[in-house]
């Protein structure tokens, strides 16, 4: 399973019942972002709620794609989100928090943790695979781009 779909939305229930419909806990299962992010449920939200899907969907929702919004930007985008907060030194716990200030979602620390080791393990094997066929110009750059992960 990808860590987008262990992305949730934070309260959720009290969003469905201001929607007057369920919708799927998941942020990015297809029938959220067609409800919440790309649907007019908007004025049905308290204002808070609607800066922080308006911002959501704004970061990661504003692809033109003709598969929109099931073109997999969304994922994509959000996936490098997590990475960056990674690279500004933020811990697991602390990117669930961030997440939940930034665009009111959650997820599990521990989730998050595992999807940071395997991005590290990628790395690691593009790397060692780098300095096989590239030479070192690419294999220092993927060597940089795992130091930020595993810092801190
Ligand atoms: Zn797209």
């Amino acid at each position: 399973m990808a860590i987008t779909d262990k992305i949730y939305v934070k309260n959720h229930r009290q969003l469905s019942s201001q929607l007057d419909t369920s919708f799927p806990k998941s942020a990015f299962a297809g029938a959220t972002l067609d409800l919440l992010f790309t649907g007019n449920s908007l004025a049905n939200l308290d204002s808070t709620t609607q800066d922080r899907v308006l911002d959501f969907a704004e970061d990661f929702l504003d692809c033109d794609c003709e598969a929109h919004p099931y073109c997999g930007c969304a994922e994509r985008k959000f996936i490098q989100y997590l990475l960056e907060l990674r690279a500004q030194g933020f811990c697991p716990d602390a990117i669930v928090d961030v997440m939940g200030d930034d665009y009111m979602l959650y997820a599990y620390s521990g989730d998050i943790l595992s999807f940071l080791d395997q991005s590290v393990r990628t790395l690691e094997a593009a790397e060692a695979l780098a300095q096989t066929e590239a030479g070192v110009d690419r294999s220092q750059e993927l060597h940089d781009a795992k130091r930020e992960l595993t810092n801190g």
